[in-house]
């Protein structure tokens, strides 16, 4: 850590103790160079993705969400717990490479729909079906001709 008064590289930690409750660390430093004294705190970075859902309101993102959602597409289909673990993993990094602080839930949903189309083509149209809301069948028929298409 560089000495605030002096911009010496190097500094020397005097003292060391926790605060707020143990969620910080206070630390005391010492300038060998210009001999002031600065103090530090060292804190867990929070990182809390808000998801914005269609109708503006916002949740936190919670990984128990996308699990369920996966668990459900995957019923009594041939998907074992560690891949549905694998996906969720997946998108979980895929939200938080965004860096961003609120992700859209249709980003989500397409994250969830790309691990599932890998995966199993039957849990993907089944989460596709629920969450696009295919309201006729025609769009349900075009996304299995798309998925056909595909192979
Ligand atoms: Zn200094």
């Amino acid at each position: 850590m560089r000495c605030p008064f002096c911009e010496h590289y190097d500094t020397k930690v005097v003292d060391s103790r926790p605060t707020e409750e143990g969620r910080a660390i206070r630390r005391r430093r010492y300038c060998e160079e210009c001999g002031k004294r600065f103090t530090t705190y060292e804190k867990v970075e929070e990182n809390i993705i808000m998801v914005v859902k269609k109708d503006g309101s916002r949740e936190s993102f919670d990984r128990g969400k996308i699990l369920n959602g996966i668990l459900k597409a995957c019923e009594k289909r041939p998907v074992d717990y560690a891949t549905i673990d694998t996906m969720v993993n997946e998108i979980e990094r895929g939200v938080n490479n965004m860096m961003e602080k609120e992700v859209d839930s249709a980003f989500i949903g397409q994250l969830i729909m790309d691990q599932l189309k890998e995966v199993d083509q039957v849990a993907y149209v089944r989460f596709a079906s629920v969450y696009r809301q295919f309201t006729d069948v025609n769009t349900f028929v075009k996304e299995i001709e798309k998925l056909i298409n595909q192979k």
